[in-house]
């Protein structure tokens, strides 16, 4: 067990949008090293978390820590991306004209927008970084071919390699194996269970499936704030969490 301390640590956190909470009180917390996983119904407040924690919404009350002691509240969304906050939205978004390859390397060549290293080479350790991000996201063979020719599936790990080139300190992925094909979403899984212990990563996810395969931890969200959290045996057999997705 690699975990050693907390990585994220939400206090509190409101957020309303014309006086309706879409936060309410929520209070969460990652270890370092861990794979967490957010469920909850439509409108439970998980996007709007990712956007508090990512600086793209401000909280009306509480504090983002990360790490033991940054509070991310009041920083700009380009600063805690800087500081190690990687996020990837549900849709792809590679450059298409580009190869695999190219896209790695201009993922890492903009690690935390140090843009004036972007006309120099790679240095050996880069390169072999590269080379052990590709076979990580199963593009080992693929590295030449122009992005836009990938499969859908195939797009999802470039980028998540891309995000793992620039080394952040948490991970937060936004439902990875939506329009996935089975196999693709089985692939997703393998990758994610590999990168865990390493990595801290943060999932949203409605694929119970999926959340099955790669959970160790997961937490249920409700009208903006925490229901339920633990094993995927103990929130699947919690009451409250059962009405609230039954019941809908
Ligand atoms: P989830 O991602 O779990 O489906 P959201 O965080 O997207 O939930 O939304 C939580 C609630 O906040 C929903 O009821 C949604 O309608 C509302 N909401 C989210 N963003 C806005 C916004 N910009 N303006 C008004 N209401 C919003």
């Amino acid at each position: 067990d690699t975990t050693h301390g907390v990585v994220l640590y939400l206090e509190d956190i409101t957020v309303s949008f014309d006086g309706f909470r879409a936060l309410n009180k929520l209070s969460l917390s990652i270890d370092v090293g861990e794979l967490r996983c957010i469920i909850g119904p439509n409108g439970a407040g998980k996007t709007t978390m990712m956007d508090v924690i990512t600086g793209k919404t401000r909280p009306d009350t509480g504090t983002v820590f990360f790490g033991q002691t940054m509070d991310c509240s009041k920083m700009t969304e380009p600063q805690i991306a800087q500081a190690g906050i990687g996020r990837k939205f549900q849709k792809p978004t590679v450059f298409e004209n580009h190869t695999v390859f190219e896209n790695l390397e201009l993922a890492m060549k903009t690690d935390k927008g140090i843009w004036n290293s972007l006309f120099g080479k790679l240095s050996g350790e880069q390169l072999d970084r590269i080379a052990e991000i590709l076979t990580t996201i199963n593009l080992q063979d693929s590295h030449k071919m122009r992005s836009g020719l990938l499969s859908h599936g195939q797009k999802q790990w470039l980028e998540i390699g891309m995000l793992l080139a620039q080394e952040p300190k948490l991970l937060l992925l936004d439902e990875p194996v939506a329009g996935m094909t089975d196999h693709e979403t089985e692939r997703t899984a393998e990758l994610l269970n590999s990168l865990a212990g390493k990595h801290s990563i943060m999932v949203v996810e409605h694929d119970m499936d999926f959340v099955n395969s790669i959970a160790r931890k997961v937490t249920v969200l409700h009208q903006g704030s925490v229901l339920a959290e633990g094993s995927m045996e103990q929130v699947q057999s919690n009451e409250q969490v059962i009405e609230v997705y039954l019941g809908r």
